[in-house]
């Protein structure tokens, strides 16, 4: 399964935080995925879904909020994936219809947000985004690049689920797709506030994981780069001071250096590979990092000023 099922399948089996709240996911819920039609005296209300605890749910609420009695029907999507999709179906009276509206609007078979996120109780809007996040929402694995995002249909709606999640240091970014506003976050860390604000708590905990294994991954590269620069910059430096102490050697010039330097030049030869803390507790007595690289400048130095006078 992935991790955007695992999620889905995780927050259809959430139960609501209090019986006002489940009312909250209900009306989040038929925003998106509801359509309905009008049949000879009565309305015929549709919700299609793909996760099957998600139609559970849906069926659930109709029932225990409005004693609505609806049928869950199975279609094949497809056969070759083994798609299936699960179908609500609920027919309203026209009695039943105005109850329903309490928390949708429906005008010409639309259905708009009526009960939305500014107006639910404060213990329901965790279930309200739940609700939408579910019915349009998808969450990428957290190996693969952060990306979080649901759709609604309505701006206004769109902006205040964002004020909302802002009080969560959430923060959410609203893009117009043809008539429906996508809301989307990138950052993980807003992914896992907002995976926790929802209440997919398992979800959380393996992306969590994964997160910290990636960060720590990315610290061993940025340290192996970083040795390799190191090392690096100790074979260019190497190169350079054995070419100018060979050309002392091969000039007779490196007999007239300071015995200090000399002893240095040497062992710069004899290990080229060193690094100037290594070449510092090779000599006797050793030296320190730095007093070995002030004698290596001076070495440098000095012998760049002596090969000039000999050759001119
Ligand atoms: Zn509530």
């Amino acid at each position: 399964m992935s991790f955007a099922s695992s999620v889905q399948s995780e927050l259809a089996r959430v139960e609501p935080e209090q019986g006002c709240c489940a009312r909250a996911e209900l009306a989040a819920l038929l925003l998106n995925k509801s359509t309905l039609s009008q049949l000879a005296n009565d309305y015929l209300l549709t919700v299609e879904v793909d996760n099957p605890a998600l139609g559970r749910k849906i069926y659930k609420y109709l029932r225990d909020i409005y004693g609505f009695q609806s049928s869950v029907q199975v279609i094949e999507k497809s056969k070759l994936r083994k798609n299936r999709g699960y179908v609500v179906k609920t027919v309203l009276t026209p009695t039943k219809l105005e109850n329903i509206k309490e928390i949708i609007h429906i005008n010409n078979n639309l259905i708009s947000p009526k009960l939305d996120i500014a107006e639910v109780n404060s213990c329901c809007k965790r279930a309200y985004v739940r609700g939408l996040f579910l019915s349009r929402g998808y969450v990428n694995r957290p190996e693969g690049n952060y990306h979080l995002e649901f759709m609604v249909n309505d701006e206004a709606l769109a902006i205040k689920v964002q004020e909302y999640l802002g009080t969560f240091d959430i923060d959410l970014k609203i893009i117009q797709r043809k008539k429906s506003f996508l809301l989307y976050i990138k950052e993980s860390e807003q992914i896992a506030d907002f995976l926790r604000v929802v209440g997919a708590n398992k979800a959380l905990l393996e992306f969590e994981n994964i997160r910290i294994l990636k960060s720590m991954r990315n610290n061993v590269n940025r340290q192996v780069n970083c040795e390799t620069a190191n090392l690096a910059k100790t074979i260019d430096a190497s190169v350079r001071q054995t070419e100018i102490i060979n050309n002392l050697v091969s000039t007779g010039v490196i007999d007239n250096l300071p015995y200090q330097l000399k002893e240095l030049a040497y062992i710069r030869l004899d290990y080229p590979e060193a690094t100037l803390k290594e070449l510092g507790e090779i000599l006797n007595p050793p030296l320190s990092k730095s007093g070995i690289a002030y004698r290596m400048r001076k070495l440098e130095q000095v012998a760049g000023e002596l090969l000039d006078t000999s050759f001119n």
